[in-house]
């Protein structure tokens, strides 16, 4: 049987983590797994019940995410893949991300895609908390500018939404996620950092297979 790893990929809003992580998975013939879409969702069912961090505690029980293969992600069998992007997620979301039994239930679901390795999982503590065994782990990280402005051409084209806003919520987030006390956003020692700043889809995505290629072996 051939070998298979799980690949951790960890960084700051918007660096390019979930296009690196998919386009490696796809080469790869790996499961692709974006556990921000998981608190996405999460945060979804909150304000969708009008429920505050204290309240959601109680229903966790109610809420179940699933994945399809094209990456598409279901909230109790709805897909939500595009509404869980919006800016009204966006701006709730790290305060969700950072409640204790949320991500114990998060964590669990995350462990198991990866029993059986194969897996490329891209979030905040995936290096750290999820899979600290993982054989290949990437810290990806940008300038906020450059981050920001990618994030807005995105965004621009279904969501009436400014550049600003877009700085300002990815530095929030950024804070946010690296302040909190359960599981912060951290480089894990073993890390690699990359910096996408200035390189192409295509040259992280090069560089990465190389890496993979070396952690087979
Ligand atoms: O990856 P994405 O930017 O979609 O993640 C949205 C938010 O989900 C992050 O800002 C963070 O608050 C939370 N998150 C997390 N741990 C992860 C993945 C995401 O706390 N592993």
């Amino acid at each position: 049987m051939t070998k298979k790893i799980i690949i951790a990929i960890d960084g700051h809003a918007s660096t390019g983590k979930s296009t690196l992580a998919k386009t490696l998975a796809q080469q790869l013939n790996y499961v692709y797994i974006d556990s921000g879409a998981m608190y996405r969702a999460v945060t979804l069912f909150a304000v969708k019940n009008n429920l505050n961090a204290e309240q959601i505690i109680d229903h966790l029980d109610e809420i179940s995410i699933s994945f399809d293969v094209s990456g598409q992600v279901f909230l109790n069998e709805e897909n939500v893949s595009e509404e869980i992007r919006g800016m009204r997620i966006s701006e709730r979301v790290s305060e969700f991300a950072a409640i204790a039994p949320i991500r114990h239930k998060m964590i669990q679901i995350q462990q198991g895609y990866g029993k059986d390795k194969g897996v490329v999982m891209d979030g905040r503590d995936i290096g750290t908390a999820v899979f600290p065994e993982a054989e290949l782990k990437l810290f990806m990280s940008a300038s906020p500018e450059i981050r920001a402005k990618r994030r807005f051409e995105e965004l621009k084209l279904n969501q009436d939404v400014s550049y600003e806003e877009v700085l300002k919520n990815i530095l929030d987030r950024d804070e946010k996620d690296s302040s909190r006390k359960i599981n912060p956003l951290r480089k894990a020692t073993d890390a690699l950092v990359i910096d996408n700043s200035h390189q192409s889809k295509e040259e992280m995505l090069q560089y990465a297979l190389k890496l993979v290629e070396k952690a087979l072996n």
